[in-house]
């Protein structure tokens, strides 16, 4: 038993304080932490972020891309599910400071064993690298090699300073946007979507990043023209909108947040939703004309969207993660759906609907200044971590203009 326990803290002894995982995409330093048993643990983002997959929690169960390759853990038990098997870790993922950890060991030894062609990991340079990337830089005389005199110094959020992007609170001025029917008397979804957006962008301005509004008032900007506002020096663009059903049996049941990123509808209420935001052309008579067929097909021909879906889909994965350690109601996940206000944007894209008029709950959380204050602030930490992964992904420490 002893001997057991003294392998075990000699074992926990040998852990690096930090590792190094290395792909085609450039090279990134993952800081190792120790979890509350005592294991080794690494931030499933800055791990799965700098593999270039995608990480998901989602209510008892984080789910991980990695390689193409799905994994699920779940939250508090030691092992993991991969091609429908359980297999045993070392220690449990978890959530700490409202970040997801896994443990070391799958860095280290579970995905150089099922992937043996693509990772690899050398236990004397804590180095997990990728087939395809460069080899390690000969090792400094200097132990801790000093800043480059030309790094870009970084905000206190991580993220280098002179990033913009543009919130969009959805309808406004005549558009009233759906009625707000468990909102306080005379309040509609254009002005909760204002109150928000401007939370977001106190937020947001707090963190170090600019921000444009589409509007500050109740004013009425033209769906066609509000994309126009993330162009040149934009970094992404979020618009926020408020969701809602139609009267029928049991419409006030339905709760809950979901993030689209644009692409043609894939579901019936996908392309309900789609409709309904859509349907605010009908007030701006000049631009009907502007944008026959109803907008998407015209745009799905713009190559410059392709370059911008991935990056979409990516920053609403994060946007949907952080809502969903804030939010009271049902996580209904990213989707994908033709939202006229996302076709003109010239840079990565998402909507928000941030939860049901039509929900009583919702409706409280929603104009609650608690709940605008806590969904502000989840989107504006969601923007800032995804500003931080797209600078580790594409190495642009070097420069602020390869936004
Ligand atoms: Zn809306």
């Amino acid at each position: 038993m002893i001997a057991l326990l003294a392998a075990a803290v000699l074992a926990l002894g040998h852990a690096p304080a930090a590792i190094s995982v290395a792909t085609a995409r450039g090279e990134t330093t993952i800081d190792v932490r120790t979890g509350p048993a005592g294991a080794p643990l690494v931030s499933a983002s800055a791990l799965v972020g700098a593999l270039g997959g995608s990480v998901r929690v989602s209510g008892a169960w984080a789910e991980i891309d990695v390689a193409r390759q799905p994994f699920r853990f779940l939250l508090g038990g030691p092992f993991y599910r991969y091609n429908n098997r359980v297999q045993p870790l070392a220690a449990p993922a978890e959530m700490l400071d409202d970040t997801l950890y896994l443990p070391l060991q799958f860095a280290t030894e579970v995905l150089p064993r099922l992937f043996a062609g693509r990772y690899r990991y050398d236990p004397a340079a804590a180095r997990l690298s990728e087939a395809g990337a460069p080899p390690p830089a000969p090792a400094s005389p200097v132990a801790a090699a000093p800043e480059r005199r030309d790094d870009p110094p970084r905000l206190p959020s991580g993220i280098l300073p002179g990033h913009m992007v543009t919130i969009d609170p959805g309808h406004g001025g005549v558009d009233p946007g759906n009625p707000g029917l468990f909102f306080p008397r005379g309040v509609r979804e254009k002005d909760v979507t204002l109150q928000i957006g401007l939370l977001v962008r106190d937020e947001l301005q707090r963190r170090g990043v600019a921000v444009r509004m589409t509007r500050t008032t109740d004013t009425l900007i033209a769906l066609g023209d509000r994309g126009a506002y993330c162009s040149e020096g934009c970094d992404l663009f979020l618009s926020v909108h408020i969701n809602s059903l139609p009267k029928r049996p049991g419409y006030t049941a339905a709760r809950g947040f979901e993030t689209y990123f644009l692409a043609e509808a894939k579901t019936e209420d996908a392309r309900r939703v789609a409709r309904m935001e859509n349907d605010a052309v009908r007030f701006e008579t000049e631009t009907v004309a502007a944008h026959p067929a109803g907008g998407l097909d015209f745009i799905l021909k713009d190559l410059q969207l392709n370059e911008h879906l991935r990056e979409s889909a990516l920053l609403a994965a994060r946007v949907q993660d952080n809502l969903d350690r804030v939010h009271t109601g049902t996580n209904r996940g990213v989707k994908q759906a033709g939202f006229m206000v996302l076709t003109t944007a010239r840079r990565p894209a998402i909507l928000a609907e941030l939860g049901y008029s039509t929900n009583p709950e919702d409706g409280r959380f929603l104009t609650s200044s608690a709940g605008q204050r806590r969904l502000a602030v989840a989107l504006a930490d969601a923007v800032v971590a995804y500003l931080h992964e797209y600078e580790r992904r594409t190495g642009s420490a070097d420069s602020t203009e390869s936004r």
